[in-house]
């Protein structure tokens, strides 16, 4: 029985001829031919390169067992005589196996090939396990000569060698398949991270701050619509960036080579344009220094910021919206409730004199002033209305017919007795479909030509009021002129603001032009005035036509 420790040792054995994956392979060039010299340097009839396995001696390869009459490619391993060489380090030699008791009931020795010589060397592994053997055999008794053992020892050598490149040669194809696995695995990555990184707007860079160029990924091309490439320079780099933003880039890029910041977050414009648009890009990365602190790379991604902008400054603007529109309903609520309440206050103190006057001619009097008070609380109320519509009513765009709009509006006028000396009236010129919201339209109208009537010097020999239209595809220009008071330039700035009234010579409550100016504004329109004190005013308002975006509705 073998022993526990060459118990190890032999499980080591055959665990490592397990691993040269050696046994029961076909028959290699390599192998013949040492197989071949070995016999030919010996002058053996026979020669074998064997392997010991655990039950078995296997022949890789062998020359001139056919002769003796042995066409087996193995023989069990107790009648081997392989198992004994294995057992030392170096060759052994039997002369005269009749001679040597090991062998003297061998079968190969009495019967098939008669076996008589032996020379046979380990075939030692460079951790020193012994696979098999390279030897020669003979049917008459016989020595080898030393140059012959010396050969016969430098084959076994090169046999492991050819057993220690096959096992290279296998890694090798093992590893190059790794590396071609590896490789299409990292391709993949590349594909998917490109993914992300068109899908998430973003691009990478690496700027090597003392070649001054850049790595940079294919997102990164995309963002800024540039070819794809991998690197840039920096002149190429700098190009990339709106001229308006770029001498705040370059100054930021300076600041962080000379810094000592390790993070950083910068946004700016690039050139290239979406929907009309300059893209915003965000910056975000990290300065890497070396071992002194200074720096040598930056590296990080840039991001689209486009949408995020957009958003900021819409909220921005609606804030600003917010703030106007709240500061103007605090203003609105009061002066609401005071000239609600004044007109009323001054009608309770009319009705009591009314009521204790007996001449019939104050009376009369009285109620003139009356009927003022109530047609002033009247035009109040009225453009409280106006004012909450436009806010609240979606725009209803409808056909424009200027011609009729201006006659109607006028024809109010007609009947007022003091307008008979004032020279009034409308030229338009109209040749296509002009469509927005009739109701605004009117507010617009009936409160620049009301003004127009009610700052007019009447006195003066031509006193007019004169409205020009003129209508294309875009766009409705409205002249409203009169010859009338005119406002005073350091008023003019404020003359569009809630409850701003430029003079008290005549009743009205300062919303008027606000009004207008909302109403314009929700139409997508402008407004300007021109006005000279004494001279008159012409207010000029500009109006887009609807048409277009009905008719693509
Ligand atoms: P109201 O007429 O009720 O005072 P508006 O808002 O309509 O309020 O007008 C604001 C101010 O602008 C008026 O008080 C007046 O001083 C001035 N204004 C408006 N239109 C004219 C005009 N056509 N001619 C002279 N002054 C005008």
């Amino acid at each position: 029985m073998l022993g526990a420790n060459l118990f190890d040792r032999e499980a080591a054995r055959l665990k490592a001829l397990e691993e040269y994956e050696i046994l029961d392979t076909p028959e290699e060039q390599d192998f013949e031919d040492v197989v071949k010299l070995a016999s030919n340097i010996c002058n053996a009839s026979i020669g074998l390169i064997t392997f010991v396995d655990d039950c078995r001696q296997w022949f890789k390869a062998k020359v001139g067992l056919e002769k003796v009459g042995v066409g087996v490619r193995e023989t069990a391993k107790d009648i081997s005589f392989c198992a004994h060489t294995i057992h030392g380090d170096n060759l052994m030699e039997v002369e005269d196996t009749l001679k040597d008791e090991r062998f003297t009931g061998n079968p190969l020795v009495l019967e098939g090939p008669k076996i008589r010589f032996y020379a046979g060397v380990p075939l030692i592994t460079p951790r020193g396990h012994k696979l098999g053997t390279l030897c020669v055999l003979d049917c008459q008794p016989r020595t080898l000569t030393k140059q012959q053992q010396f050969a016969l020892e430098v084959l076994a050598k090169y046999i492991i060698q050819l057993l220690e490149l096959r096992i290279k040669k296998k890694n090798l194809v093992l590893a190059q398949k790794d590396h071609k696995s590896l490789k299409e695995k990292m391709q993949r990555q590349e594909r998917t991270l490109a993914r992300i990184q068109r899908a998430a707007r973003i691009g990478m860079f690496e700027f090597d701050i003392a070649v001054d160029s850049l790595k940079i990924s294919e997102g990164f091309c995309d963002l800024f619509g540039i070819k794809p490439t991998s690197q840039i320079n920096k002149t190429q780099y700098l190009e990339l960036v709106h001229p308006d933003d770029l001498p705040g880039f370059k100054n930021y890029l300076n600041s962080l080579q000379k810094g000592t910041a390790r993070r950083f977050t910068y946004d700016y414009r690039c050139n290239k344009k979406r929907k009309g648009q300059h893209i915003h890009i965000r910056t975000i990365g990290e300065v890497v220094r070396n071992e002194k602190a200074e720096p040598m790379q930056l590296i990080g991604i840039k991001q689209d910021i486009t949408r995020q902008k957009w958003y900021e400054q819409q909220l921005e603007e609606q804030n600003a919206e917010l703030m106007k529109v709240n500061e103007e309903l605090d203003n609105f609520v009061y002066r609401v409730s005071h000239d609600l309440r004044a007109p009323i206050a001054s009608l309770l103190g009319l009705a009591e004199i009314i009521d204790g006057e007996e001449d019939i001619n104050k009376v009369h009097e009285l109620l003139l002033l009356v009927k003022k008070t109530l047609e002033k609380q009247d035009k109040f109320i009225k453009d409280i209305l106006d004012y909450s519509r436009n806010s609240r009513q979606e725009i209803q765009a409808e056909i424009i017919d200027f011609h009729k709009l201006l006659e109607d509006i006028f024809s109010e006028y007609t009947f007022v007795p003091q307008y008979k000396q004032v020279e009034f009236g409308y030229i338009v010129v109209q040749d296509v479909f002009f469509m927005t919201d009739l109701y605004r339209l009117r507010v617009i109208l009936n409160n620049l030509i009301s003004n127009a009537f009610k700052y007019l010097q009447y006195h003066k020999e031509n006193a007019f009021v004169k409205v020009k239209v003129n209508a294309d595809a875009a766009k409705a220009i409205i002249e409203v002129a009169d010859n009338g008071t005119g406002i005073p330039a350091n008023h003019l700035p404020k003359i569009f603001e809630m409850f701003y009234r430029a003079t008290d010579q005549q009743p009205g409550s300062g919303l008027g032009l606000y009004i207008v100016k909302e109403t314009i504004s929700k139409l997508k329109g402008e407004v300007s005035i021109e006005s000279q004190q004494g001279e008159g005013s012409v207010f000029r308002v500009s109006l887009p036509n609807l048409a277009k975006e009905e008719l693509s509705r």
